[in-house]
C-alpha cells in the first residue's frame, strides 16, 4: 500500500501576531494615538490576515472591509477552481482568438509572462493542465497517468499565451490550454489590498496570505514588522528566521507547504513546466522583494530553478533577496543571494 501523507501548513507566520487571532482592536492607543487592529478572512483557499494601525475602530473596519472586498473580487476574477471566473471563461474563449481582459487580469498575466521569460519557463502560468493532473494525483494517492500527462504537456508553454497591451487582450495558440495563477495571485492580491488600505488613509499595515506577506509602513516606534519564516529545519518559533520588513514583501515556496507522499517519494504542488513532473526535491525558498507580486512569482520560479540558478535570477532583480534551503540526503544545504544579509533580522544572524 502506498503511504500517503497530506500536509497543508502555513509556511510563514507572524512572529508575535498569531497569538491573537481575534478580529478587532488588539492594543490600546500608542503615544501617536494609533491602535493596532487585526482581521482575518478566508480567500483563495487560504487565510488572509490584515494587521493595521488606525486612529479608531471605525476607520480600521472600513479600510479592512474594503481591502477584503478587493481580494474577494480578485479571487472571483482569477480563480481556476471556479469555471465561471473571468480567467476560466477567457481560457475557454481565447483559443486562436483575441479576448479582451479586465485591467487586473491583463496586468497579472503580463507580470506572469515577464517572470516566465526571465526564468526561462521555470515559472509558467500555462502549467494549468499539468497542475490539474497532479492535484488529482494528490487526492487519489496515485501518480498521474503517463498518457494523460503527455497530452497535458502539449498544452503547456508560455510562448503559446500571447498578450496585446494595446487591446488589453489575450490569445491562446493551442487548444486545451488552461491558466493557473496559483503561483502569483496571492502576492498580487496582498499588494492590491495594501493599496486599498492606503487609499483609506491606512499605510501602517501588513497583509499575510499563507506563504505571502506584504508589509506597508512600520508600526509606530519601530523600523519594521517582525515576520517569522519557517525553513525546512525549523521546529519551533526559536528556529524560524525572523525578518524585519517595511514597504516590502516576503514569500516562501516549497514542499513544506503542500505535498503528497506516494511510495516514499514526496511530490510538491510545484511543477517543473519543462518536464511536467512535480518537484520531489525538498526545497524551501524565501524571497524578499519590493512587492508581493514579485516575491510570490520569484519564490515559485526559484523553487523550480534550484539554488544556483534561482539565486542568479534574484540577484538580477532590483530590491530582491533570497534564502534557499534544500535537503541533500539528510544534510541541510543553505544558500543565500547576494543581498540577503542586508535584510534586517532579529536577532541578528
Ligand atoms: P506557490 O505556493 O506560490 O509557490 O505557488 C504554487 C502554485 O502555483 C501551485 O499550487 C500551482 O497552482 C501553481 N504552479 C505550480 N507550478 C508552477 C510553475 N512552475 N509556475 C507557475 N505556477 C506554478
Ligand atoms: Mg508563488
Amino acid at each position: 500500500m502506498a503511504e500517503i501523507r497530506r500536509v497543508i501548513a502555513i509556511n510563514l507566520a507572524f512572529a508575535a501576531l498569531l497569538a491573537s487571532a481575534a478580529a478587532g482592536q488588539t492594543s490600546s492607543p500608542s503615544p501617536t494615538g494609533l491602535s493596532r487592529f487585526e482581521f482575518a478572512q478566508a480567500h483563495m483557499g487560504t487565510q488572509f490576515r490584515i494587521v493595521l494601525y488606525a486612529r479608531d475602530a471605525e476607520i480600521a473596519a472600513k479600510a479592512s472591509t474594503a481591502a477584503f472586498e478587493r481580494i474577494a473580487r480578485l479571487d472571483a476574477t482569477m480563480s481556476d477552481y471556479r469555471e465561471t471566473s473571468e480567467l476560466m471563461m477567457a481560457c475557454k474563449q481565447a483559443t486562436r482568438r483575441w479576448v479582451r481582459l479586465s485591467p487586473d487580469l491583463f496586468r497579472i498575466l503580463a507580470r506572469s509572462q515577464q517572470m516566465a521569460r526571465r526564468s526561462g519557463g521555470a515559472f509558467d502560468v500555462t502549467v494549468g493542465p499539468v497542475v490539474r493532473l497532479w492535484r488529482r494525483a494528490r487526492r487519489m494517492n496515485a501518480l498521474p497517468d503517463a498518457e494523460k500527462l503527455a497530452v497535458a504537456r502539449q498544452q503547456v508553454g508560455y510562448r503559446w499565451l500571447r498578450l496585446d497591451a494595446r487591446r488589453q487582450a489575450m490569445r491562446l495558440e493551442r487548444s486545451g490550454m488552461r491558466i493557473d495563477l496559483g503561483g502569483i495571485a496571492k502576492g498580487y492580491a496582498a499588494d492590491a489590498a495594501l493599496a486599498v488600505l492606503k487609499a483609506h488613509g491606512v499605510s501602517i499595515a501588513l497583509i499575510a496570505a499563507g506563504g505571502d506577506i506584504v508589509a506597508g509602513q512600520p508600526p509606530p516606534g519601530s523600523n519594521g514588522w517582525t515576520v517569522a519564516v519557517r525553513g525546512l529545519s525549523s521546529t519551533d518559533e526559536a528556529t524560524m528566521i525572523h525578518l524585519r520588513l517595511a514597504n516590502a514583501a516576503v514569500s516562501t515556496s516549497g514542499d513544506a507547504e503542500q505535498f503528497v507522499e506516494i511510495d516514499g517519494a514526496r511530490y510538491s504542488h510545484i511543477i517543473d513546466p519543462r518536464t511536467g513532473q512535480a518537484l520531489t526535491i525538498r526545497r524551501s525558498v524565501t524571497v524578499v522583494a519590493l512587492n508581493g507580486t514579485a516575491s510570490d512569482a520569484l519564490a515559485t520560479a526559484a523553487s523550480v530553478l534550484g539554488a544556483a540558478r534561482g539565486r542568479r535570477l534574484i540577484d538580477h532583480t532590483p530590491g530582491a533577496a533570497a534564502h534557499i534551503e534544500q535537503m541533500r540526503g539528510d544534510r541541510l544545504l543553505v544558500s543565500e543571494s547576494k543581498h540577503w544579509r542586508e535584510i534586517p533580522q532579529t536577532p541578528a544572524r
